[in-house]
């Protein structure tokens, strides 16, 4: 059978259904309703859900949600959705789809997820799936299995401190990964610097700018040799770097694999990257972690949805 993959974004809300395989047959999606109420939200959901046309037998409903949530319950309180703090979306679809697993699971864990089912990560026994995007998060799978944590929580590696003098992060800590190489902080970084914005660069239709001033056109000037969209791309990459070295020290990973936005910006950033990860991974089992870029895509979120329910990862 099928399943019904759903993912849940701040930008948009995307369903399809996946073969056993993880081949995308058909998929729906609509613009995520801004400052809408709970029930518009779900009214969005399930519009786009009926567009669909999903079969009265699939094998399960396979969530991703951007967090945090309660898990495995799947309470969410997605950050840029107001309307759904604290709303039971796992609960409302296990209604609407009885008698099959609906599995939910923060939506970078996802991503790793589908990474490692049909991506970059696959055949990987100890990986690290990244997304560097508008925030940065992650999904941790240790002996091939996906490790989901106490709260599943496990693989966040945004919030791990990269540099305790650095700057404050939405969790109420300061110098987080995420608050240093997350795009929009990359963008405030290079403006405090005295960076103008050069590079013409067409908006995506879908996704939400930072204003005028995006990493995307920050790691347009870099390529274009501006040296302060060089250093902020730099300093992004070597966050990057010294938060790998520590997840590959403590979990002895063999494989990293880095997705989103900014992971668009290539050796901009990986460069750096591998720089500052080989300085703190000099000797030792640490030594021979490759970090490549994921390579799912747009439909990864579905594919790593999906798989919560067919790859049987909780
Ligand atoms: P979301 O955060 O909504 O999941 P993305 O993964 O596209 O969306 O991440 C958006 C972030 O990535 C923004 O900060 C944007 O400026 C940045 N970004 C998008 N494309 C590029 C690119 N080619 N190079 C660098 N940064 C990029
Ligand atoms: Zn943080």
């Amino acid at each position: 059978d099928l399943t019904l993959a759903v993912d849940i974004g701040g930008t948009k809300f995307a369903v399809g259904l996946v073969e056993p395989d993880g081949r995308v047959v058909a998929a729906e999606r609509a613009a995520t309703p801004q400052g809408a109420d709970a029930e518009t939200l779900w009214r969005t959901l399930t519009g786009v859900l009926d567009r669909l046309d999903v079969p009265d037998a699939i094998a399960g409903v396979g969530v991703g949600c951007g967090g945090p949530m309660t898990w495995p319950e799947g309470e969410v309180s997605p950050l840029n959705m107001g309307g759904w703090r604290g709303f039971p979306l796992r609960g409302r679809l296990a209604g609407r789809f009885p008698g099959v697993p609906v599995r939910i699971h923060n939506d970078a864990i996802c991503l790793a997820v589908a990474e490692h089912w049909r991506g970059a990560g696959r055949g990987s026994a100890a990986m690290l799936g990244m997304v560097v995007s508008t925030g940065v998060g992650g999904g941790l799978i240790l002996g091939g299995r996906l490790i989901d944590g106490g709260t599943g929580n496990a693989g966040h590696i945004g919030h791990v401190v990269v540099d305790p003098e650095g700057p404050p992060c939405g969790c109420g800590g300061y110098g987080c990964l995420e608050a240093i190489a997350r795009g929009p902080g990359l963008a405030a970084w290079a403006l405090a610097q005295g960076w103008s914005p050069k590079a013409e660069v067409t908006r995506d239709g879908l996704y939400q700018e930072e204003g005028t001033a995006t990493a995307r056109r920050l790691a347009a000037d870099a390529a274009a040799g501006d040296p302060i969209a060089l250093a902020a791309m730099t300093r992004a990459g070597r966050a990057l770097g010294i938060a790998i070295a520590s997840a590959v020290n403590l979990c002895d990973l063999d494989l990293v694999t880095v997705g989103g936005g900014l992971s668009q910006a290539g050796d901009l950033l990986f460069g750096p990257l591998e720089e500052a990860l080989r300085e703190h991974t000099r000797m030792g089992f640490a030594e021979r972690v490759r970090v490549v870029p994921a390579s799912l895509g747009q439909e990864a979120g579905l594919v790593g949805a999906a798989a919560l329910v067919i790859a049987g990862d909780s």
